[in-house]
Formats: C-alpha cells, structure tokens, sequence
C-alpha cells in the first residue's frame, strides 16, 4: 500500500496479475515446474507462492496510469478552428511555432526565443485551444498536463513525475508541454502548510532552468488566477511572456459563432451577426454551449413531430431539420454570459501591472 501511490483500482489489479506471472516464471527458471508432466506435483503447487520478491517484480512493470496518461498527442486543432485572438495568434505564432520550425534562423539572428508562455484570462477563452493549435501548426507533440491533478492524482510522486514529463518532452522533440491551471501547482511559496507546491514550483523551475536553448522544449502554462503566482515563475528564462487571452469582443464572437456552426444547419432566419451582438461577456466555451442547446432544440421539436425517427438518414436529417433563430433565442435564456464587467476589469489591471515590468 505504501509504495503504490497514485495507483488506481485497475493499476492494483495489474500489479498483482505481474507478481502472480513473476512466481510462475520463477519456479519455471528454477525448473520445478515440468511441461512434460501430466499435472504439476502437490509439493511444487504448494511452493507456489506469491512472494514480497515477486511483488518488487511487478512494481517495476506496473506504472500508475496518472502517469501513463501524461501521453503524447498529437492535436488536429487549427488556428482556423479558434475564433477571434488574431494578435494571440500571432503572438503565438512568433513566439512558439517560429522558433520550433526554424530553430537554425532563430540561431543565425542571435534572437533567443522564450521558453516559457503564460495565458492568462477568464475560463473557456481558448486558452488550452491555442496550445493545442500552436502544437498542430509547428508539428510538434503535445504533452498536456493539469495542475489539480498534479496534486491529487500523484500524491507523493509529484515531483518524479514532473521530471519524467520533461524527459518525455525532450525525448520526443519539438515538444509542447502544456500546464493547465498552473495555479493550482506554483502558488506563491510559502502559502502552502504542507509545502507540497513549495517542492513542486522547485521541480518545475529546475527543469525550466534546465531547458537548453534551442532544445525544442516549450511550456506554455495557463491560469485565471496570474495574481496568486509565485512570482520566480515570471523571472526571464522562466515563463516571461505573458499573455492575456481576453473574453471575446462583439467580432470575435461573430467568429468563434462561425467555427461552431460550421457543421449546423442552420435556418435562413438565424443572423449570426445578431446573435454576435447579443452575447456580451460570452466567452469561447459560452458560444459553443449555446449552439449545442439551440441544435438540441431543433432537435427536440423534430423528435416530437416525427421527422426524426429510429434509422432516419444524416442526410435527411440535415435536409429537413434547421436550427432556427428562435432554437438560439430559447438557448441564449438557458445559457448566461460567464464572464462580467468586473471580470474584464480584474483582467485588464493584471494586464497593466504586467507591462509595468513586475
Ligand atoms: P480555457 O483553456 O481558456 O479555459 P478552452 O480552450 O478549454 O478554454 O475552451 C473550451 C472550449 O470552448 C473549447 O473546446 C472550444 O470549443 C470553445 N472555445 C473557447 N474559446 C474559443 C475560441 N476563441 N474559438 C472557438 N472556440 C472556443
């Protein structure tokens, strides 16, 4: 039980099928046990036991799978699949996917790019997207990793783990590492009684420190909470480009309405420039929650008439059943704006703070 931290139910389950194996292979290399034999002895059967050694076996095959889940993707989202944040982008572009593209180019202009990226701004702006992105248009792999799970799914291992991802990452150059809710991990040190984020902002700043110049290995990070950082997070070298991902304005929702429409059929009423207008302090994840519920609306009212039925065909469907302006007027009633007035101000103080230079 104590070496088997951040086990899971089925982890445990695989940890004892590998030390069962290991006895059995053990009794086999010792030649007790005969294949050519009918039926194994009793005496044998009875030695055949599960042994502390046999266990210590199995823990070296048997990872946890909070581990094996911090897995390399390779993301398919695009910048054409986020919508508004065109200087973010750009931002982006320059400074992630330039310098892991042409590396040589960034050597030969004596430009040193940054290591280390923090978005910043209210949930569901298109944070994690823009990661995911900026991976997919660099080619490179993506490592995603959340901050709250850091703490609790890997209790005692955290800080193994995070030197196994940022071996990971180098390994598999040109890497992304993403920190999701990096708050939650490096909050300011000294603030945690049991220090646990204290060792982890150490970890974590060690490999950052350790990162080569041109080894392919970026971390970008994101938070809404930047105010409760530890602030050696933000020195040069570490993450010292920072980024505000703001909630979307009337433009940028018309947008991010187009991307999540692009697959609806939509009814020659709806105006999605309209709809644009209506939706201040939406963010990203709002837009798309409501064009879920108005398609869901659609599609309710074609359940009830009976134009959807058990095996009617996609194309049918798409043909008969639009979602109409009223479908998004009934969705904009169920699904409010996440983000206030306060919110952007909150933001856009930490925004100023910031290019005051800290
Ligand atoms: P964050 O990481 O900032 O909390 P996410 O990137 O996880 O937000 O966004 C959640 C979801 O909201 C995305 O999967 C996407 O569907 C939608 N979304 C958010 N921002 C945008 C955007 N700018 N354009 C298109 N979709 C967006």
């Amino acid at each position: 039980a104590e070496k088997t931290h951040g086990f899971v139910g089925a982890d445990l389950a695989a940890l004892a099928r590998e030390a069962a194996m290991a006895a059995l292979r053990r009794l086999i290399e010792e030649g007790k046990i005969d294949f050519e034999a009918e039926s194994i002895p009793k005496e044998v059967l009875e030695e055949l036991k599960v042994t502390r050694r046999d266990f210590y076996e199995a823990l070296k095959m048997v990872e946890p799978s909070a581990l094996r889940e911090v897995l390399l993707e390779v993301p398919n989202v695009r910048w054409e699949d986020i919508g508004g944040l065109e200087d973010v982008k750009q931002q982006l572009r320059e400074a992630v996917e330039w310098p892991l593209k042409y590396p040589e180019a960034f050597m030969a202009m004596g430009i040193t790019p940054p290591k280390g990226i923090l978005l910043y701004g209210p949930p569901g702006t298109g944070k994690t997207l823009l990661a995911k992105a900026v991976a997919t248009e660099s080619e490179a792999n993506f490592i995603g990793i959340r901050g709250p799970e850091v703490l609790s799914k890997w209790v005692g291992e955290s800080e193994k783990n995070i030197r196994e991802i940022f071996r990971k990452a180098r390994q598999a150059a040109p890497t992304v590492v993403f920190i999701d809710e990096i708050d939650a991990i490096a909050p300011r040190r000294g603030t945690d009684v049991n220090r646990v984020t204290d060792r982890l902002i150490n970890q974590l700043l060690t490999e950052m420190d350790g990162i080569e110049e041109n080894s392919g290995v970026v971390v970008i990070a994101a938070t809404n909470r930047p105010d409760i950082l530890d602030p050696a997070l933000l020195r040069p070298g570490r993450f010292d480009r920072l980024i505000l991902v703001p909630a979307p304005d009337e433009k940028a929702r018309l947008e991010i309405f187009k991307v999540h429409t692009r697959n609806v059929p939509l009814a020659e009423d709806v105006s999605l420039e309209e709809l644009a207008k209506r939706t201040e302090g939406y963010t990203g994840a709002d837009i798309e929650a409501v064009v879920r519920e108005a398609a869901l609306n659609a599609m309710r009212r074609a359940i009830a008439e009976g134009i959807i039925k058990p095996g009617t065909r996609a194309s049918e469907i798409r043909q008969k059943v639009k979602v109409t302006m009223k479908d998004f007027e009934e969705a904009l009633k169920k699904v409010g704006p996440s983000v206030s007035k306060e919110t952007i101000e909150y933001y856009k103080k930490i925004e100023e703070m910031f290019s005051k230079g800290r």
